[in-house]
């Protein structure tokens, strides 16, 4: 694929993502506590996430190494974060989880599939091929420095607040009940707020328009999703927190 022609392919799917995003504000993902059974044949949760996953860590790995450029410091340090994030999703998050014998609708693990895998394609070809590289004087910039710092933040926001959703299980069996302490005193889905801040440090660290373009995608996932979060905690339980917000806190 020429320069042109890639440069060309990321505005495209920006451009799609932000088309997408008002129908995604009236459609509710029907996985997870959403998971419904109109959308067509099912599969089991647990497949589900690491079918969906698993592609853009492959794609991801094999276009950065395949590629031309060669890899230096700042260049492995973009490999393994990203590498660690989606090592994490796609096959150490799916066994944490405790849903025995929940299913997902098969085509919400074929969108994902699709949107995982151009992820992974752009990411990986950028950093393999398009990239004029990173020397190492890159490591002081401030947009480094800056995307660094909000990288880590989101990952530590995202995995502690996954790691208390996962420990409510314990208690609550395949059930719901109400997350406490930590972010989930300001916002129902902290776990989703940490995801995009550690995106948008990923496209401000690389200053990449692939990751980019995957920081846009991710809000564009996500905010919907806690939106629904948030509405259907209001629903199900009286006592909810009602000072709690969805997203973003004291904000959205
Ligand atoms: P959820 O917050 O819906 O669920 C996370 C896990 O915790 C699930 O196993 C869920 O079970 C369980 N859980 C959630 N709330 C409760 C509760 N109140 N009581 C008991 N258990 C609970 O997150 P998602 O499943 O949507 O996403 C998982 C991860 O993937 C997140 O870190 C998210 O940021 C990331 N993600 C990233 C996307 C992107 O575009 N970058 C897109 C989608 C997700 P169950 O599944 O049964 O509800």
């Amino acid at each position: 694929m020429s320069t042109w022609n890639y440069y060309l392919f990321v505005r495209i799917w920006i451009g799609f993502a932000i088309l997408l995003f008002p129908l995604l504000l009236r459609i509710t993902a029907p996985y997870g506590r959403h998971s419904s059974r109109n959308w067509g044949p099912m599969i089991s949760n647990r497949l589900g996430w690491i079918i969906m996953e698993l592609p853009s860590l492959i794609v991801f790995v094999g276009f950065f190494i395949l590629g031309p450029n060669s890899m230096n410091l700042p260049m492995l340090i973009f490999f393994l974060l990203y590498t660690a994030h989606y090592t994490n999703r796609s096959i150490i998050f799916p066994f944490r989880t405790r849903t025995s014998r929940k299913l997902m609708p098969l085509l919400i693990a074929l969108f994902a599939i699709f949107f995982n895998l151009v992820n992974g394609f752009l990411n990986g070809y950028y950093f393999g091929t398009v990239s004029a590289g990173y020397s190492i004087e890159w490591l002081y910039d401030i947009r480094f420095i800056l995307g660094s710092i909000l990288f880590f933040s989101g990952m530590f926001i995202n995995v502690r607040s996954d790691n208390s959703l996962l420990a409510l299980r314990k208690s609550s069996g395949n059930g719901y009940s109400i997350p406490m302490g930590g972010m989930f005193r300001y916002v129902s889905c902290p776990n989703f707020f940490g995801e995009i801040v550690e995106w948008t440090g990923f496209a401000v660290m690389t200053w990449s328009p692939a990751a980019l373009a995957f920081a846009v995608w991710t809000v564009v996932n996500l905010v919907p999703r806690a939106l629904d979060h948030h509405r259907w905690y209001r629903n199900r339980f009286e006592n909810y927190p009602g000072d709690r917000k969805a997203l973003i806190p004291y904000i959205l």
